[in-house]
């Protein structure tokens, strides 16, 4: 990572701390490698891009079905989809220091990148966490936390068949956390231990894969695009077919460029009819489809957007961070889309006194109704205009003596701090208009 690269990490990280969206997972015992908390604001914008994505993905659509799983799965799951044989990374471990690194990261496989060690040889290591189930502590009992959230949807794929009847093509989605020992968890939220998935799992007959593929293709794209994501920092990576997991016959990486430089965000797969062929066959029911008009019964095959929550939390921070100089000072600015933002509005009376504080209440009380609002009044307003503007809020109201004669307020723009004033029964209509 250059010096400059470095440094744009580090002024989004210390605003996460210093406005609480984002702090260290147990801060207070030194913390523990690959965990983030998030703090209210954080929660807040999360929430925000979940309930978004589960809008999108599944809500405004016609053939989507949306479960919420459990993380404890039977092992058995893991076994048919691959993950207890093949869920590995290839670990290297340096003598000296005891250190340890993924093979694939680095590009000279003798040395210890740290302190110059030698390294030892690859072996597989599994990323799986285990736990046991139940008061014994012997193999039977081993369980694990799911790696993905997908086995969820392949699980209940019969369940949903036989309670809805839905024709193909139709689509199980989920979003949850989802857990894997990371031999080397990083760059703040990109690569964590504990994270959250969105994640689709779409059913089709065989000979209509491309066409499902070139649509989710469109939705992730379009997604991207609304939650703010710059066009110019987002690439298609068609993976090779040489590369391709055994089970996939395309793949294409939605990648991101993090101030850190270009990683993948989101995955798109076509993974042919391999989950629910294995399910089948672990589980020994029978995960067939049923097509009416041809009377045939064939296992569909799947097409799946996987989204991490976090990787998105991380993209839609770095592209909204910005700073500028305004009169001599420096501003902070976390150009977040209203639809996102934790904070939509905020009500700020001039002054405490003289009724500013009460009228500003008011207002704040209407508009909570279907906003999310924050009230503020501490500190000199130029002060708390700049606080709302490093939490990304898109519009500050502020409550003066005007307000009392003529019942107007001014609105601030977060983008062109330009001020306008309006009545406050136009506030509503004026912030729909803008939010746009
Ligand atoms: P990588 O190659 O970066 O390890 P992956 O290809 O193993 O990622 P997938 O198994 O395709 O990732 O997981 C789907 C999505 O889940 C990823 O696109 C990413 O958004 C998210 N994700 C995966 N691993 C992590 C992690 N350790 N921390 C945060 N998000 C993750």
């Amino acid at each position: 990572m250059t010096k400059e690269q470095n440094d744009r990490m580090e002024k989004i990280l210390s605003l996460c701390k210093r406005r609480g969206l984002i702090f260290q997972g147990s801060e207070i015992y030194g913390g523990l490698a690959g965990t983030w908390d998030y703090g209210p604001l954080g929660a807040e914008l999360k929430h925000n891009v979940k309930n978004l994505w589960w809008k999108r993905f599944v809500t405004d659509r016609d053939d989507m079905y949306g479960i919420h799983s459990a993380i404890l799965m039977n092992p058995r799951v893991w076994e048919a989809s691959g993950h207890v044989s093949g869920f590995s990374d290839p670990l290297v471990e340096c003598s000296k220091c005891k250190r340890r690194f993924r093979a694939d990261h680095l590009e000279n496989l003798d040395k210890c990148p740290e302190c110059d060690g030698n390294l030892s040889g690859e072996k597989q290591f599994n990323m799986m966490f285990k736990t046991n189930i139940g008061a014994t502590e012997d193999g039977e009992s081993i369980s694990y936390l799911r790696p993905e959230t997908a086995g969820g949807m392949f699980v209940n794929f019969k369940n949903v068949l036989d309670s809805f009847h839905p024709k193909l093509p139709f689509g199980l989605a989920q979003i949850g956390k989802a857990f894997r020992n990371e031999i080397s968890p990083g760059n703040f939220l990109f690569r964590s231990r504990e994270f959250e998935q969105m994640e689709v799992e779409y059913f089709v007959s065989p000979e209509n894969w491309k066409h499902a593929f070139e649509e989710w293709r469109g939705v992730m794209i379009d997604w991207m695009k609304e939650i703010g994501l710059k066009k110019e920092h987002v690439f298609e990576h068609e993976i090779a077919e040489k590369d391709l997991a055994f089970y996939s016959k395309r793949t294409v990486d939605f990648e991101f460029k993090y101030p850190f430089g270009r990683e993948e965000l989101y995955g798109l797969a076509y993974r042919t009819d391999y989950d629910l062929v294995r399910h089948s066959e672990y589980s020994g029911i029978d995960l067939t489809y049923f097509d009416e008009d041809q009377k045939l019964h064939f296992t569909p095959h799947v097409i799946e957007p996987s989204l991490g929550v976090d990787r998105t939390i991380l993209a839609i921070l770095s592209d909204a961070y910005d700073e500028e100089e305004v009169e001599g000072e420096m501003r902070v600015v976390l150009r977040l889309k209203p639809i996102i933002a934790p904070i939509q509005v905020a009500v700020l009376p001039l002054m405490k006194k003289d009724g500013l504080a009460e009228k500003a209440k008011e207002i704040t009380r209407e508009l909570k109704k279907n906003l999310r609002l924050m009230y503020d009044e501490s500190g000199s307003i130029g002060k708390r205009y700049r606080r709302q503007d490093e939490i990304g809020t898109p519009f500050a109201i502020t409550v003066d003596y005007d307000t009392l004669k003529d019942q107007t307020v001014t609105i601030r723009d977060r983008d062109s701090m330009k001020q306008e004033r309006i009545a406050i029964n136009t506030i509503s209509s004026y912030l729909s208009e803008h939010f746009q």
